[in-house]
């Protein structure tokens, strides 16, 4: 069967004649005034406006709240994200990772649909715990949520509660929590979202002697090389850390030849230490804002946005400013 290209399809005798059809209720201006705009755009006068104007508008790549808070979740060692929500939203956070990173990219969800959107998510949320807890042996379910989940008001605090009295899950497996309707912010509000939620979870009732490490927040940073090199710089400079959270081995994990479903990600142990850490440097600002604020007051520990990219953050300018966040 010969498939034509549109280029000669709609050459056709019959398309020219839908075009022709479709005018009538396009309400476009004729021909004749086409030409004339065309012609007027290659004027002086044109040129002096075009150069006059003063603001640009761009339109930034933004993607929902979940995607980031999967991301995010997914820098966890042995944590599946878990979202409350549509099943197709899920499938587009997992198609976009993975078609960007060119790795399996794992999340779950709820796959609520009108009967919850009626009633409410628990069942959905007590089945789908159930369910991803059973089959995938996760450390961590790291839940967040989409448009549907928000605009009903699943309340998620009081869904896991239900859950761990059921037994549906273990009562120590960790489940932190964030909504996320994305109807708000964008994916790195998400990310933030997540984040704080994961720390507060997993630092709760772990307060203790100070461990002398930093926590190292990079944000919703997709370049894995990133992580590495950070980490090889600290090491190289003996300070101690806490990367939270490294996404480097679950986005570009080794072609060892066996499927592993958590390849990696900041061990658990390590992110319920953060909360004794020395203080806490944030890489980027609008996606760490919640969580610096939240390290800031609910820690004490000094928190700041420090990114070491440029000569006066990575000279003896951002040593002093490292200092005084240090408090010597
Ligand atoms: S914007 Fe809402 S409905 Fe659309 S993919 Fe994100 S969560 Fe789903």
């Amino acid at each position: 069967m010969k498939i034509k290209d549109h280029n000669e399809l709609f050459q056709e005798q019959e398309y020219l004649e839908q075009f022709e059809r479709k005018k009538e209720f396009e309400n476009c201006p004729s021909a004749e005034e086409v030409q004339r705009t065309a012609e007027w755009t290659k004027t002086e006068e044109y040129r002096e406006l075009n150069f006059k104007r003063k603001h640009i508008k761009i339109n930034p790549a933004k993607a929902c709240q979940p995607l980031g808070a999967v991301f995010c979740a997914s820098g966890f060692e042995g944590t599946l994200p878990f979202v409350q929500g549509a099943q197709g939203c899920v499938a587009y956070f997992r198609s976009h990772l993975s078609r960007h990173f060119k790795e399996p990219m794992t999340a779950v969800s709820t796959s609520m649909t009108e009967d919850a959107a009626v009633f409410g998510g628990l069942n959905n949320m007590l089945e789908g715990l159930e369910n991803a807890y059973t089959l995938y042996h996760p450390k961590m379910l790291a839940v967040s949520t989409t448009c549907m989940a928000e605009v009903i008001g699943d309340d998620l605090n009081a869904y896991i509660r239900t859950a761990r009295e059921k037994g549906v899950i273990p009562k120590d497996l960790p489940v932190p929590f964030a909504h996320t309707p994305s109807f708000v912010g964008s994916h790195i509000t998400g990310y933030d979202n997540m984040m704080k939620g994961i720390l507060t979870a997993v630092t709760a009732g772990k307060k203790g002697e100070p461990n002398g490490k930093i926590n190292i927040i990079p944000g919703f940073d997709t370049y894995t090389g990133n992580y590495r090199e950070l980490k090889r710089l600290l090491n190289m400079m003996d300070v101690k850390h806490t990367i939270l959270a490294d996404v480097s081995d679950i986005y570009d994990s080794p072609t060892t030849g066996e499927y592993k479903l958590y390849p990696g990600g900041t061990p658990l142990t390590d992110a319920a230490d953060s909360i004794n850490a020395t203080a806490a440097i944030a890489l980027q600002k609008y996606s760490t804002s919640k969580t610096l604020d939240y390290i800031g007051k609910e820690w004490s520990q000094s928190a700041a946005v420090l990114t070491p990219i440029g000569i006066k953050n990575t000279d003896p300018d951002f040593i002093y400013e490292f200092d005084k966040l240090l408090k010597i």
